[in-house]
């Protein structure tokens, strides 16, 4: 089997106390045949950081991007098309809208969305889509730039059926994190069946988000096994087709060779 984790913050590990390095990250991770994984940027700064760390791997991809989150501090638009230009990153993002957290900057993020819409077009990236409290605006931006020339994810996927046919209509993949494992995600899991096959991908969004049996510690990739599992459950599918699909999709969404998703 081999899985892929389309969505981790590798630079936010926990190298103090429980891992030694990203080796020993990337071996926990392998121990339960996750062997691929897609290394999410939240600030340019933090980009280039987060490739010193990691360094040039056969097994880690990149995305370049200024979190929703992010926004309270200016960047420039220029630094980040040069960035996401670097060989070795697949997609931008993580870029998208949440009114959740950080109201107050609302038009500082849709502007900066836009930005990252329109040179994922240009590079014949994807984008990866964050949402929170903000589904009409991240729908209608999406539209309105014309996503579907570059494609894109929405990871973290936490919104209900109707807006994953919206955005399967827009050719979009949704991606499913440990929050689909949660007690009270009934709406989500009713998303989660809902998606067809061919358009989903599994992530851990670590170190957030731990997913039953896990949950309250830090995440990790090895637990995008946990997410797995439990899709390919709901799915009515076995865990071993459930993660040819979906690394099937990343190879397909990010462009990526599809002899570095086979173990060697
Ligand atoms: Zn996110
Ligand atoms: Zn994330």
């Amino acid at each position: 089997m081999f899985l892929v984790d389309s969505h981790c913050h590798l630079d936010g590990l926990d190298y103090q106390t429980l891992h030694h390095s990203v080796d020993d990250v990337l071996a926990k991770a392998a121990a339960r045949d996750v062997n691929f994984f897609l290394a999410v940027a939240t600030t340019l700064p933090g980009y280039t950081a987060m490739r010193e760390l990691i360094g040039q791997r056969e097994n880690v991809a990149f995305s370049c991007g200024v979190h929703p989150l992010n926004q309270d501090e200016e960047y420039d638009p220029e630094t980040l098309r040069e960035l996401a230009a670097h060989e070795g990153v697949v997609a931008l993002g993580e870029t998208g809208l949440d009114y959740f957290y950080t109201p107050e900057t609302k038009e500082r993020q849709q502007q900066s969305f836009r930005h990252h819409i329109r040179i994922g077009r240009e590079l014949n990236k994807p984008v990866i889509v964050h949402t929170r409290d903000a589904r009409e605006d991240t729908l209608s931006i999406l539209r309105e730039e014309k996503v579907t020339d570059c494609g894109g994810v929405l990871h973290c996927f936490t919104e209900d059926r109707e807006t994953a046919g919206k955005l399967l209509d827009m050719g979009f993949y949704i991606s499913f994190s440990g929050i689909v494992t949660f007690r009270n995600a009934e709406q989500l899991r009713d998303a989660a069946r809902y998606v067809p096959l061919d358009r989903l991908l599994v992530e851990t969004d670590s170190p957030y988000l731990a997913p039953v049996p896990h949950r309250g510690k830090e995440n990790q990739p090895a637990y995008v096994r946990d997410v797995a599992e439990y899709m390919a459950v709901l799915k009515g599918v076995s865990v071993d087709e459930l993660a040819a699909a979906t690394t099937e999709n990343f190879a397909t969404l990010f462009h990526i060779d599809p002899s570095r998703l086979q173990k060697s």
